[in-house]
């Protein structure tokens, strides 16, 4: 038995820890869950915690089933909020029987792109800000669509049960590990956001899939509900995940740095953002899975529609933060909290080291806001459009070489699949919008 697995024996016994939860996450970015009582944990680290891998959306088919789930120890952590019966949780890898990684796993999805920047001497860094709503429940523990306050951006609101809810995660979150930032009232009504420190993107992703837990527990315990998805409501800005986006070299520099350029941005960081331009539109359903997405990326919500970037302006793709040195970063607008963060960070890796390795140079950037750009000049200036349906979306994905090989042959059919359905479904249902539109009218 490795120092590492002593270790975290001794931990569970001495804080008493009575269940684990097994975590890992499926294609469409759900936690799934298989819990283990503590003095199961020998079999759960020997890999001897099985399950059937058919059962898991867009994983497998029932003739290839049997999968068995590999702990990483480094994820352990408490849940602060239980005491009787102690809950902690570890985040898990997903293995074949045969011993091997699952190739359609989003988590060694991500593990594998991060050995392709590695290969070139880079640490892909990511700092995620999430924003979520939060609603009112109704008397069975149901979301209303009623949020809980009319705050608006950075404003004080009083100590509602929006802003005690707020509070309570942000200290959940820290008695996790958890770096938190800043936490301040979004632009919407209802509407939060809580930043947390940047890390590696694999303990990046790991940390969404936690942070979406966390708010989504807390939330509950005070009485209300908490949503990811893009677009609640309409007629207010819906909920962003833009992701900040660094790289680091050998030596722990940050490589978009270069105090001698005009912008302080090195060629890296251009080639870089070149890449992200050059394929957002073929990442977009993988930064934006919901047919609810695309509901956000319109005009007027400090939501991206175009392929541009900008220094300061908030209406296009990238934006590059004031922020130089150590912070030197691009901000991707477009992302959702309603993505799968392995794989939304796998793609958008890829994309970026591809501009690396084709030494791209972007555009201009643009310093307008584009929610007022006319149709001739975004012709004229040759810029594209980001999808603006699920429907389009996958259909950039399926044409690109870039993303079969990002996510693999196995999960870039079956995301293919699933999103497919999804899009299929919706477009099946006759909604209350159209009835009002027509019924009367034709
Ligand atoms: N809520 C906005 C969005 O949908 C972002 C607001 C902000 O700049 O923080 O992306
Ligand atoms: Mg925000
Ligand atoms: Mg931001």
């Amino acid at each position: 038995i490795s120092d590492e697995k002593r270790e975290l024996k001794d931990l569970i016994e001495a804080l008493e820890v009575d269940l684990i939860h097994l975590q890992f996450t499926d294609i469409t970015g759900i936690t799934k869950n298989v819990s283990i009582m503590a003095h199961q944990i020998d079999k759960a680290l020997d890999g001897g915690i099985t399950f059937d891998g058919s059962s898991i959306d867009g994983f497998v088919r029932v003739e290839e089933s049997d999968m068995y789930l590999m702990p990483d120890i480094a994820t352990f952590t408490v849940f602060p909020w239980t005491s009787s019966p102690r809950e902690a949780r570890l985040i898990c890898d997903v293995y074949k029987m045969d011993g091997t990684p699952f190739e359609g796993c989003p988590r060694y999805i991500l593990k594998k792109a991060l050995k392709d920047s590695e290969g070139m001497g880079y640490t892909m860094n990511v700092g995620p800000e999430c924003e979520f709503f939060l609603f009112h429940t109704d008397e069975f523990g149901n979301p209303s669509l009623e949020v809980h306050d009319q705050a608006s951006y950075f404003d004080l609101a009083p100590m509602d049960m929006g802003g005690n809810a707020r509070n309570d995660i942000s200290m959940t979150l820290k008695s996790m590990g958890f770096k938190i930032e800043t936490s301040h009232h979004e632009v919407a009504t209802g509407q939060h956001e809580i930043d947390f420190e940047y890390a590696d993107a694999l303990k990046t992703a790991d940390n969404i899939m936690t942070f979406k837990m966390v708010v989504r527990i807390i939330a509950q315990r005070h009485g209300l509900h908490a949503t990811f998805m893009a677009k609640p409501l309409v007629g207010i800005s819906g909920s962003g995940m833009h992701l900040n986006i660094s790289l680091s070299g050998e030596n722990g520099e940050n490589v978009f740095y270069d105090p001698e350029d005009a912008i302080e941005l090195s060629d890296k960081a251009y080639a870089f953002l070149g890449g992200l331009l050059e394929h957002a539109r073929s990442f977009t359903a993988l930064t934006n899975p919901t047919v609810n997405s695309y509901k956000r990326l319109i005009p007027g919500y400090e939501a991206p529609i175009l392929v541009a970037w900008s220094l300061s302006n908030r209406s296009p793709l990238i934006r590059v933060p004031a922020g130089r040195g150590k912070s030197t970063r691009l901000e991707l607008r477009s992302p959702d909290p309603s993505a799968n963060p392995y794989l939304a960070l796998a793609a958008t890796l890829k994309a970026g080291l591809d501009g690396i390795k084709k030494n791209k140079r972007p555009p201009e950037p643009i310093s307008s806001n584009l929610y007022h750009i006319t149709d001739e000049d975004i012709e004229t200036l040759g810029m594209e459009r980001l999808p603006s349906t699920l429907c389009e979306a996958v259909e950039a994905f399926s044409l690109s070489p870039l993303m079969k090989e990002a996510i693999g042959k196995h999960a870039y059919k079956r995301f293919k699949e699933a999103a497919m359905y999804e899009w299929n479904e919706y477009s099946k249902y006759v909604s209350k919008w159209e009835l009002d539109r027509y019924l009367r009218k034709f």
